[in-house]
C-alpha cells in the first residue's frame, strides 16, 4: 500500500460524510470532522487523531453509524477505526486550555466499530482537565485540580483557625445546604487559605463521590474567560461552570480593579450555582468589607454566607504544625529544636515550613546532626532576613528558660514566688518590647487584667533598684532580647 494511502482513504471518508450531512449540517461537519487528522492505515484499520477526549466521545455518541458506514465502504467489512487522542498533561497548577498537539502526549484508544461507544466514565481514560462542555455531552469527568497533600487531616487545628476549619468540615458534609454558602476564607498570606479550601474539596469528594468539585485560582478563571471570549465559546464556558457542584475559587482579591467582565461572568455563575444549592468556596486576603475594587454586587454576594478568618497560629499550634510536618516526612527532631523554631518563627506557617525545610536541607547537605546549636545558627540567619518581631510568647519562653522553669507555669494560677516573678518579668518585658496593650499582655500572661500588668511592671522596677538578684536577672534578659 502506498505511503499516503491513509490520507486518501480519510479524504474519501470526508467526502461521503460531507455529502451525507448536507449543507444544512455544514457547521457540524466543520466542527467535528475537519479537525480529525488521519495518521496511518494498517491492514483495514485506519488510525485518526482527535483533539480531545470529549471530541472523541461526541463523535461516538452522535456519528457512530455514519462513521461505521463510511469506514466499511472504504475498507471493507472488517474496516475499523482507531483513535489517537491528544491528552492534556493534567497537572493541577497548569491552566487548562485544550491542548496543542505539540505539547501533548498521545494515547490510543482502540474502538472496534462493532462495539458500544467506549465508556469514558469507566476510568479507562485520564480525567479531563476542565473541559468546556460541548452541548449534549454527558459523562464528563472533571479533574478537580485538588492537591492530594492538602487534606483536612493534616490541617492542624488551633484557636487561630477553629471556626474556619469546622465550618469547612460542615460544608464538606453538606455541600450547598448549610448556611455557609458561600464560605469565604480570609487571612494574610501563608496562613492556610489554600490548604483549607483544598482540604474541603477533598473531603467533599470523599464523602460525596458523585459531586463534581473544581478548584481553581481566580487568575485561572480570568484567563479561561478571556480565552473563551477570543474563541467565541463564552456560552460553553458559563455552561461548564454551571455543572459544578462545589466550586472553589482561590485568591479572589486578584480581581481587584480589573476583570470587570470576568466578575460579571462569575456573578452570573455564582447566582446560578447558589440557586441550585451548589457550594461556593472563596478565599481572599481580606474580609469582604475590606475588599476594594471588586464589584459591589459581588461583594454583597460574598457576604451572604459565612466569612471566617485564619489568624496567625500561637506557639502551641506552631509546634503541632512542625511535629506534623516532621511526622509526615518521617524525620525525627528533638523537642528543644522544635521549640526553638516554633518560638522564633512567628510570622506565618509558610515561613515556619521554609525554616524547617532549610534546616533539614542544611543538615543533610553537610551531614550534620540537627542539634540545637545548628538550629540556632540557621534560624538566626533565617530570621534576620525576615526581621524578627519579639512576641509575648517568645518573651515568656526566654524568661522561663532563664529561670529554669517550664513555660506553661505562666498560665498557672500558682502563687509560688518564683512563678509569680516569672509572670511579672514576662509582663514587664512584654510592655517594654511589644506594642501589645496592657489588656492583651494580661490575657496572654495567665489571664490577668490590665491593672495586674501595671502592678507587675511597677514591682519589677522597684525590685530592680532594691534587689541585686532581680537587677542581674533583668539586665541579663535585656541583653538577650537585644540580641534577638
Ligand atoms: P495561604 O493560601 O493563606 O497563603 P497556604 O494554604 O498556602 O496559605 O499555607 C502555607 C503553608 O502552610 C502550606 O504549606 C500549608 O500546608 C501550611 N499550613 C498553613 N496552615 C496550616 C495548618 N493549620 N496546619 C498545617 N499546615 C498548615
Ligand atoms: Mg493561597
Amino acid at each position: 500500500m502506498i505511503e499516503e494511502e491513509y490520507k486518501r482513504v480519510w479524504a474519501e471518508c470526508l467526502n461521503v460524510i460531507k455529502d451525507t450531512l448536507g449543507p444544512e449540517n455544514r457547521k457540524a461537519y466543520d466542527t467535528w470532522f475537519v479537525p480529525i487528522v488521519p495518521l496511518q492505515l494498517e491492514g483495514s484499520t485506519l488510525t485518526v487523531q482527535v483533539p480531545s477526549p470529549y471530541f472523541y466521545e461526541w463523535i461516538e455518541e452522535n456519528y457512530i453509524d455514519l462513521l461505521r458506514r463510511v469506514i466499511r465502504m472504504q475498507l471493507g467489512p472488517n474496516g475499523m477505526l482507531k483513535y489517537s487522542i491528544v491528552m492534556d498533561q493534567a497537572i493541577p497548577s497548569i491552566p487548562l486550555k485544550t491542548t496543542l498537539p505539540s505539547q501533548s502526549n498521545q494515547r490510543s484508544t482502540r474502538n472496534p466499530l462493532t462495539s458500544m461507544p467506549m465508556d469514558i466514565s469507566a476510568g479507562n481514560m485520564r480525567e479531563i482537565p476542565n473541559p468546556f462542555v460541548i452541548p449534549g455531552m454527558k459523562k464528563v469527568r472533571v479533574n478537580s485540580q485538588l492537591s492530594p497533600n492538602y487534606t483536612l487531616e493534616n490541617f492542624v487545628e488551633g484557636d487561630c483557625n477553629r471556626l474556619a476549619r469546622s465550618a469547612g468540615y460542615a460544608v464538606a458534609e453538606k455541600p450547598g445546604t448549610t448556611s455557609f454558602n458561600p464560605l469565604l476564607l480570609h487571612s494574610n498570606v501563608g496562613l492556610g487559605k489554600t490548604h483549607l479550601a483544598n482540604a474541603i474539596g477533598l473531603k467533599t469528594k470523599e464523602l460525596h463521590p458523585d459531586k463534581t468539585v473544581l478548584y481553581l485560582t481566580s487568575e485561572q478563571f480570568m484567563q479561561q474567560y478571556a480565552e473563551a471570549g477570543r474563541d467565541g465559546t463564552t456560552n460553553d464556558f458559563i455552561h461548564f461552570y454551571e455543572t459544578i457542584d462545589v466550586l472553589i475559587v482561590d485568591d479572589i482579591q486578584f480581581w481587584s480593579n480589573r476583570g470587570a467582565k470576568t466578575q460579571d461572568a462569575f456573578f452570573h455563575i455564582f447566582n446560578r450555582l447558589h440557586q441550585r444549592n451548589c457550594q461556593i468556596i472563596i478565599t481572599s486576603d481580606k474580609a469582604p468589607g475590606e475588599l476594594q475594587g471588586l464589584e459591589p454586587r459581588l461583594i454583597s454576594r460574598l457576604k451572604w454566607g459565612l466569612s471566617a478568618d485564619l489568624q496567625a497560629p500561637d506557639v502551641e499550634t506552631r509546634k503541632a504544625i512542625l511535629r506534623q510536618k516532621l511526622n509526615n516526612d518521617g524525620i525525627e527532631m528533638s523537642d528543644d529544636v522544635i521549640e526553638y523554631i516554633a518560638y522564633n518563627i512567628n510570622t506565618n506557617v509558610r515561613e515556619l515550613e521554609g525554616a524547617l525545610i532549610s534546616l533539614i536541607a542544611q543538615s543533610s547537605l553537610n551531614r550534620k546532626q540537627i542539634t540545637l546549636e545548628l538550629t540556632k545558627q540557621m534560624i538566626d540567619k533565617y530570621v534576620q532576613s525576615s526581621s524578627r518581631e519579639i512576641t509575648i510568647d517568645y518573651i515568656q519562653k526566654v524568661v522561663c528558660d532563664t529561670l529554669d522553669l517550664p513555660v506553661d507555669v505562666i498560665q498557672q494560677t500558682s502563687r509560688k514566688r518564683e512563678i509569680v516573678q516569672a509572670r511579672q518579668l514576662s509582663m514587664y518585658f512584654a510592655k517594654k518590647i511589644t506594642k501589645s496593650s496592657l489588656a492583651v499582655i494580661g490575657m496572654q500572661c495567665g489571664n490577668k487584667d490590665h491593672a495586674t500588668v501595671l502592678h507587675a511592671c511597677k514591682t519589677i522596677e522597684n525590685l530592680r533598684q532594691t534587689d541585686r538578684f532581680i537587677r542581674g536577672l533583668v539586665d541579663d534578659l535585656e541583653k538577650k532580647f537585644k540580641e534577638a
